[in-house]
């Protein structure tokens, strides 16, 4: 039995999420205890609640202590089995955190599968949907790991009731992968994403966009979802190279102006455009998980964040790897090298 600690490092939802899925992976049990001592609400909350559920419902897991605000957990895995999921989170809480937990462990099982979520597919703290589908699902595809992932309806923060359709494929071909240059610049553009609010909104946040990226009209998309998705906003600043896409986004909330909301965003992307490194903050955090469990990797990354020394320090307790990070001025080194002897 492993024994992980919930406050260790940055003390969040990321521990759990990653021991469901590397417990599921390697048969290892584990108990964890103080499940996100460091959050401002600390416990299982509705979202992790259902990452646990679903991880039990997919190995056919043994759990203690899988409640709402629950500070301590165990599970004990069964083999990982194949089928036609559908996971309801019941709030606006993360569907594409949910599938961070399932889709690694999927991509084990004998046979594809489909999970169906239902929940926010665009919330505060989390992957934007598109940035699983244009950034992080086709480096995994380069390690050899085949997941399509379709937006069926969007869900945002506070109503929920989005849906997501992910096609996981069994992982035949482990492939390391080194990430080390972004290639040519192929281009950028803007999305804005509204629904249930003016149009003007996501015109306002487009041509702040467009002023600070030097962008022409052409770049720019209003995306009117029907009102029924909503209320809701979001933009998402997308920028196109040879090896990877990077995409940025920024959150409508109520009493927040469009130009603050597209601004988060511009600060992201400008943030990227003025650094080499191919993985931003987040997708370095991301990428741990599937090197590792290809047998290796290397990348360069813009930060190397808590969350992603935090994500390292869980890996190594799960798989025979060493994770280590060199940082430099305009990019950090990340690299995931197995500690197995070749036999
Ligand atoms: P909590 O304890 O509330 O569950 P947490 O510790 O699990 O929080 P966060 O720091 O909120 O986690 O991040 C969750 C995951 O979402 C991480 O893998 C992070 O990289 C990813 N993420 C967050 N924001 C973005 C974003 N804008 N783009 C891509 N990925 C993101």
């Amino acid at each position: 039995m492993i024994e992980l600690d919930g406050a260790a490092g940055e003390g969040g939802g990321q521990i759990l999420r990653s021991a469901l899925a590397l417990s599921m992976i390697t048969g290892q049990p584990f108990r964890i205890r103080d499940i996100r001592a460091n959050r401002a609400k600390p416990g299982l909350m509705r979202q992790h609640l259902v990452a646990v559920q679903a991880a039990a419902q997919v190995s056919g897991a043994r759990v203690n202590g899988a409640e709402l605000g629950s500070s301590e957990l165990s599970f004990t895995p069964g083999p990982v089995v194949d089928g036609d999921y559908h996971f309801a989170i019941g709030s606006a809480g993360s569907c594409t955190l949910v599938l961070q937990t399932i889709v690694p462990a999927l991509l084990f099982a004998p046979q594809p599968s489909t999970i169906r979520i239902t929940g926010g597919t665009h919330n505060m703290m989390a992957p934007p949907v598109q940035f699983l589908q244009h950034t992080y699902l086709p480096l995994l595809a380069r390690m050899g790991a085949e997941v399509g992932l379709a937006l069926k309806r969007y869900g945002f923060y506070p109503a929920g009731g989005g849906e997501v359709l992910a096609t996981v494929r069994p992982w035949r071909e482990l492939r390391q992968l080194a990430l080390m240059e972004r290639g040519a610049y192929i281009g950028g553009r803007a999305d804005a994403l509204v629904a249930g609010l003016a149009p003007q909104v996501g015109m306002r946040e487009l041509d702040c966009i467009g002023e600070a990226m030097e962008w022409g009209r052409e770049q720019l998309h209003l995306q009117r979802l029907p009102a029924e998705q909503g209320p809701g906003n979001a933009v998402l600043i997308r920028l196109d190279y040879e090896h990877v896409t990077e995409v940025c986004v920024g959150f409508g909330a109520k009493a927040v102006r469009a130009e603050a909301v597209a601004q988060e965003a511009i600060m992201q992307a400008q943030a990227y455009l003025a650094s080499d490194a191919v993985a931003d903050e987040h997708l370095a955090d991301q990428l741990l998980l599937p090197m590792a469990l290809a047998g290796g990797g290397r990348f360069t990354a813009t930060t190397v964040s808590m969350h992603t020394e935090t994500n390292a320090a869980l890996i190594s307790k799960f798989l025979p790897v060493d994770i280590y990070f060199e940082r430099g001025e305009r990019s950090n080194l990340c690299v995931v090298k197995s500690t197995c002897q070749p036999s």
